[in-house]
């Protein structure tokens, strides 16, 4: 048998790789603590819960959805929208609902690329950009950001040569793993630029909603004359404790959501009906659940931070995400540290380089583990001496 030589281009899946690691070590009876994926443990609200379980009662909702949602979903996300940020679109040629934001971010890479063609990607950054990218036959050109330029890309550093082949430029704020954050003033410059190299923004908000210390996150589609070349992907995994639901949405200019939706009826029959109920209701229903989760995560974040900074470790206190993303000391590698720490101390983190080659020498540190979870964790952690680097 001969499978295409794309596979051969995917990076190892970083989660399943850390997944097999974690599963061998607990195998032998450790007692594992995981800073790994970030993925809610917090329970889907019991409001969201009941309307599912209502809406999985009625025989229509046990058939095909059509690709585009119900008409309800799309006008739920477009109030949701309405309310959070004062923007107003056309739920039926503005909205689209998805499979989870990771389904259109795959999905959207074939809608603007030929073979040949540059994506311009954040590193690090989400993986799905530049996979989406290869899978449609295009190009990454990695936009290093780093802790200098305040995790923003130098836009106008991009070669000219680059440009005249790039056709989409992917951006995610609040970012995934550094926690950096955008203002509108970016998101302006963002459009100017796409404007005049004739391209595409996609900004990928699926942390909008989860930030600390009043800071609360704009949206790309706020900035001036950014439906002209923009969508927006968004997902009620992370805010709404539904991870494992697969729900989100794609909102912006009608021609890349129309674009999208074609691709999407072509590969896949849309949400399941009862799951579009809970998001309607998660979307229209009570907000309470992002500040409760909200709190709890900046208690989480406030430990880990203090304890990664009392053994030695270069950490910005994130305003926004899930994640703590901490500078290891000189001389390590990502891979090498997360070695070491499930090898001395039964704990999971993930290494920095698997979301590109500027995450490099550092770790990123999840906040979705519960609460007596990362007390043990840090518990092991204080007063460690970090060893070392292995001599190469
Ligand atoms: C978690 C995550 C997503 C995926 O969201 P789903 O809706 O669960 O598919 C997308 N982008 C980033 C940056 C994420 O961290």
């Amino acid at each position: 048998m001969r499978l295409a030589k794309r596979l051969d281009k995917l990076p190892p899946y970083l989660f399943v790789e850390i997944s097999r690691k974690i599963a061998a070590k607990r195998a032998k009876g450790a007692d594992v603590v995981t800073f790994g994926i970030g993925d809610p443990d917090i329970p889907t609200p019991q409001h969201i819960i009941a309307r599912l379980i209502e809406a999985s009662q009625d025989p229509p909702n046990h058939r095909y959805p059509e690709t585009e949602g119900l008409p309800e979903m799309r006008k739920a996300v477009a109030s949701w929208y309405q309310r959070r940020f004062g923007l107003a679109f056309d739920p039926d040629k503005e909205v689209l609902p998805l499979i989870g934001a990771k389904e259109g971010i795959g999905h959207m890479a074939l809608c603007l690329l030929e073979p040949g063609d540059v994506a311009l990607v954040p590193d690090p950054g989400y993986p799905v950009y530049s996979v989406g990218t290869m899978f449609a036959g295009g190009e990454s050109y990695f936009m290093p950001l780093t802790e200098e330029n305040g995790w923003l890309p130098d836009l106008d550093a991009i070669p000219a040569q680059v440009l005249r082949r790039a056709r989409v430029l992917w951006l995610n704020y609040p970012h995934n793993p550094t926690g950096g954050l955008a203002d509108l003033d970016f998101f302006q410059r963002a459009v100017q630029f796409a404007k005049r190299h004739g391209m595409v923004v996609c900004h990928d908000a699926a942390y909008s909603e989860v930030t600390f210390d009043g800071y609360r996150a704009p949206s790309f589609l706020q900035a001036e004359g950014a439906m002209d070349i923009g969508i927006e992907f968004h997902s009620l995994s992370k805010c709404y404790n539904m991870t494992g639901w697969r729900v989100g949405m794609a909102v912006g200019n009608a021609k890349l959501i129309d674009a999208l939706l074609r691709v999407k009826s072509n590969l896949d029959s849309g949400i399941p009906q009862a799951i579009q109920y809970m998001a309607i209701e998660a979307l229209t229903g009570s907000q309470e659940t992002i500040d409760r989760n909200n709190a709890i995560y900046k208690r989480r974040r406030d430990r880990v931070v203090e304890v990664l900074r009392s053994i030695g470790l270069a950490v910005e206190t994130p305003r926004a995400g899930l994640y703590v993303w901490a500078r290891l000391p000189e001389g390590w590698t990502s891979a090498d540290f997360a070695a070491l720490l499930l090898e001395e101390k039964d704990i999971v983190v993930t290494p920095g380089r698997g979301y590109g080659q500027q995450g490099e020498g550092y770790i990123r540190l999840s906040l979705t583990t519960p609460d007596d979870r990362v007390e043990e964790g840090l518990r092991r952690l204080r007063g460690w001496r970090i060893p070392a680097p292995p001599q190469r």
